[in-house]
């Protein structure tokens, strides 16, 4: 399954650091890119490239202008967490199962979500029917949906092409430069 993120109504200065975290929690945990909306930042797409080519992988960041176009022309299924939508728990295999050879589209807010948001989703899925973040609603939305494959080491292999890799200990910081990129299957 090909998962992808809307990151709705980004703005500089204020959202820098939560829109790149979810492009890092996304990319980690297995999504292939992230789009977002709101005010174009290309410090934010710069510091998300740097971080794909020292710990590879095949992560793009793209900015959409027009979110409804997005939603209504998507080929495949749409997810949008919210905190009003159906536990996690009572959706998750479902959308796995449905999902199944298609793409699916994970929408998350920061400032409020227009109202299509709800309309054009098949799903909308709570993480907890508690306010929290968009941040933690995708890392465990994610981390649901994949059966917990991102927190095992051999999905590492995915990130093709880096300089960098770590070598997991249990004390101290190991990292590893990897010299020449390596063309190793995504899974
Ligand atoms: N009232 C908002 C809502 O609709 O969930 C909370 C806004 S919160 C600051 C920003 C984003 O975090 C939301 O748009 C939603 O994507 C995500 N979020 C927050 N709490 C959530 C929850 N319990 N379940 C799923 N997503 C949540």
């Amino acid at each position: 399954m090909d998962v992808w993120v809307l990151r709705y109504g980004h703005r500089v200065k204020r959202d820098e650091r939560i829109t790149t975290h979810v492009a890092l929690t996304a990319r980690a945990l297995g999504a292939l890119g992230m789009y977002y909306s709101g005010q174009r930042d290309r410090g934010l797409e710069r510091s998300v490239k740097r971080v794909c080519e020292q710990w590879g992988g095949q992560f793009e960041v793209k900015f959409v202008e027009d979110v409804e176009a997005l939603l209504k022309t998507w080929q495949g299924l749409i997810v949008h967490l919210t905190m009003y939508g159906i536990p996690l728990l009572e959706r998750v295999d479902e959308i796995r199962k449905r999902g199944e050879g298609q793409r699916l589209l994970v929408l998350v807010g920061g400032k409020k979500v227009p109202s299509y948001f709800y309309t054009y989703a098949h799903y909308n899925v709570a993480v907890t029917l508690q306010p929290h973040s968009e941040l933690s609603a995708l890392a465990i939305f994610l981390d649901h949906l994949f059966l917990h494959a991102p927190l095992r080491r051999e999905f590492n292999t995915r990130f093709i092409n880096k300089r960098l890799e770590v070598v997991p200990q249990e004390r101290g910081k190991r990292v590893k430069v990897v010299k020449e990129a390596r063309n190793d299957r995504v899974l």
